[in-house]
């Protein structure tokens, strides 16, 4: 092939406007009435747009249902895992392939309404980073669902200082600036509001429709509640304490071995002044314990010192966000 006329497509080129961003996992029968909702959507709002659908290695004829409309329709690309990693590493694929400078995410099932893209688009366009959907009429079950996530949600705002009343609504809108540098783990796809806000972006939430599932069943339990959680704590440590983990390592450590002090003060106390035998009591055990646990933490942090910066310099991430610089060139 002439190497002139040999277009290299790479990730992140910008192709169109707008990505949006499916992640589907045995959703078969809503492939054909999704594509159709979502070109009905996405032709008539003039903007060059593709959709990226994520296979998180179905088990069932979703990817043939794929191949069946991308033949028809060349806007629809298909990323296809060879196993089932997750949503949110679908939607990481679907980040990492995409070539839009919007980015907009939404569920396969069809419980978010493909019409309200645009409306997100209009407060993208207004001038904000991240628009995210909140389900105000959640159509879930009710106790096992809906107010489990509200419970949810209020534990997640609280502890990340960032009050949105649904992280969990995959519809949202995103700048590409905001959201190309953020890695994804677990369930972590529901945090990148929270991630773009503590950067500095302007968040905005609106109520979107929100639909009960019409066709299979969803793909989670209740453990994804544990997992939410664990996942927060990560993030909240990640983003407090990323540059100095010895602060949380140290910080226990110190504590334990004061701890640690005043049982063995105790233990002195009791046997020269109320005459009691130091091996009758656990306070020797107890004492022993807290000194070695509060050592290791010492040295587990200076370990975690050490990983910190191996991180940083390796990756040649810096520990500072610049949002511009002026008369000054990049670095
Ligand atoms: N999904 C996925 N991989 C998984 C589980 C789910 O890609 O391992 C997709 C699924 O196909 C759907 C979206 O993630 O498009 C949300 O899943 P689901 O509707 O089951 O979640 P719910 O709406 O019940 O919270
Ligand atoms: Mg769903």
């Amino acid at each position: 092939m002439n190497s002139l006329t040999e277009v290299r497509l790479t990730p992140g080129m910008k192709l169109c406007d707008l990505s949006v961003i499916v992640p589907i996992y045995n959703e078969e029968e809503s492939i054909p009435h999704l594509c159709a909702r979502l070109f009905g959507s996405l032709d008539v709002l003039g903007k060059t747009f593709e959709i990226i659908c994520v296979d998180d290695g179905s088990s069932d004829g979703s990817l043939r249902e794929l191949k069946k409309i991308s033949d028809l329709r060349k806007e629809l690309r298909v990323v296809a895992f060879r196993r089932n990693c997750g949503q949110t590493a679908a939607m990481m694929a679907g980040i990492d392939y995409s070539h839009g400078d919007i980015i907009v995410t939404i569920d396969a099932d069809l419980q978010n309404d493909p019409d309200d893209i645009s409306a997100l688009l209009t407060k993208i366009d207004e001038g904000f980073d991240v628009v995210s959907g909140w389900r105000k009429d959640r159509q879930d079950a009710v106790i096992r669902r809906n107010l489990v996530s509200r419970i949810a949600n209020r534990i997640i705002s609280r502890i990340s200082g960032v009050a949105l009343h649904d992280y969990g609504c995959t519809l949202k809108a995103y700048r590409r600036d905001v959201i190309k540098d953020v890695r994804l783990y677990g369930e972590m796809h529901r945090f990148i509001p929270i991630y773009a806000a503590w950067m500095g972006a302007r968040v905005y939430e609106m109520p979107v429709r929100h639909h009960p599932r019409k066709f299979g069943k969803s793909k989670y339990g209740l453990e994804r509640i544990a997992k939410v959680v664990l996942d927060l704590m990560v993030v909240k440590f990640l983003d407090r304490y990323l540059v100095k983990p010895i602060y949380v390592f140290g910080g226990f450590g110190l504590l334990s071995l004061l701890i640690s002090g005043f049982t063995c003060l105790l233990m002195i106390w009791l046997k020269f002044v109320e005459a009691v035998s130091m091996v009758q009591t656990p306070l020797p055990i107890l004492a022993a314990m807290t000194f070695l646990v509060g050592v290791l933490s010492l040295l587990m942090g200076i370990l975690a010192e050490m990983m910190v910066r191996t991180y940083f310099e390796s990756s040649g991430r810096r520990s500072y966000s610049v949002r511009e610089t002026i008369n000054i060139k990049d670095i």
